[in-house]
């Protein structure tokens, strides 16, 4: 059995993304190919919220490759239409943040995907999400 120091030492780079990524933590993975893995958020902004991330670890949007970069956007929106396929979804934003200023606080870098809902006044903030539901939304949503 896994113990929470084990975990903990686990995560390359000291990094939960990175421990997502390698598979040492659970994720209610959507999409994975070589390069990307894109998950639920566990603590939404709205229902389907999506994190997209590369597999390897880079701090923010500055210190990733632009060829990485290139990658990443275009599963983004892979992504993204196939959630707004999906869900009854209207639009969606796209948000990446960057540094402790800005709400980075989870340093590797990511991009969210947020479904938007005609007239849903959404405010940008996390809600704790329920499991069981992640989990089957994942079910629902995966590629
Ligand atoms: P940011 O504020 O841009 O760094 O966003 C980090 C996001 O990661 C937040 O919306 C968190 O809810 C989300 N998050 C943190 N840990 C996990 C996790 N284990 N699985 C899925 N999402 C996570
Ligand atoms: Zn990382």
């Amino acid at each position: 059995m896994r113990t929470r120091y084990g975990i903990i030492q686990a995560m390359k780079n000291n990094c939960i993304f990175c421990a997502i990524a390698e598979g040492e933590i659970p994720s209610f993975k959507i999409y994975e190919d070589d390069l990307v893995l894109a998950y639920l958020d566990i603590n939404p902004f709205s229902e389907g919220h999506t994190l997209v991330i590369p597999k390897v670890h880079s701090e923010g949007l500055l210190d990733t490759s632009d060829e990485m970069l290139a990658a990443v956007v275009a599963r983004v929106k892979k992504v993204a239409a196939h959630i707004k396929a999906t869900l009854p979804c209207d639009g969606f934003n796209i948000l990446q943040n960057n540094g402790e200023a800005a709400g980075q606080t989870v340093r590797h870098v990511h991009f969210h995907i947020i479904p938007r809902r005609n007239g849903d006044a959404l405010a940008f903030e996390n809600r704790k999400g329920d499991m069981d539901a992640l989990k089957a939304l994942s079910d629902r949503l995966r590629m």
